[in-house]
């Protein structure tokens, strides 16, 4: 499969590998926002995390709280942003699934995740509540 992400887990082509387990690998961002920024993404190719299977929601968590423990631990992260560009509406450029796991030092001058949108809506929160609910 010609993904770039696909390539890095079958070690096809070069990145900076800090971690893998059975189910995913762990390699730094060639652009990072800070120190240590890392991707981690499942090796079995899924776009999104809907596109997972129940266990390897798991197994790719298990392995984003192992990296941020390594990195809290070699680089002395104060804290971390972790996230996910999900759909090509939020921002997502490469269609495999991939975690950020962005390390957070203090005065770093960064940001909630909060600043990534302000798009509230016109109805209550009840009212949304209700709307999701009702499919339930
Ligand atoms: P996203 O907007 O969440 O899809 O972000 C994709 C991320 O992948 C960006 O932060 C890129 O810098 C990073 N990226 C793309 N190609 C590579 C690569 N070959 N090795 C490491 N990081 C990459
Ligand atoms: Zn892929």
């Amino acid at each position: 499969m010609e993904c770039i992400f696909c390539k890095i887990a079958r070690k096809e082509i070069p990145a900076q590998v800090i971690y893998e387990d059975m189910h995913a690998v762990g390699f730094l961002d060639r652009d990072p926002r800070a120190a240590g920024h890392t991707l981690i993404v499942p090796n079995r190719h899924a776009e999104t995390i809907l596109d997972l299977q129940g266990g390897e929601v798991g197994t790719l968590f298990s392995a984003v709280r192992e990296i941020t423990a390594l990195l809290k631990k070699s680089l002395h992260a104060d804290g971390f942003t972790i996230g996910i560009n999900h759909g090509v509406v939020a921002g997502q450029a490469v269609s495999h699934l991939h975690v950020h796991v962005i390390p957070r030092f203090m005065g770093d001058h960064g940001t909630s995740i909060h600043a990534v949108i302000t798009n509230p809506p016109a109805e209550s929160v009840e009212a949304i509540a209700k709307k999701i609910m009702a499919l339930n």
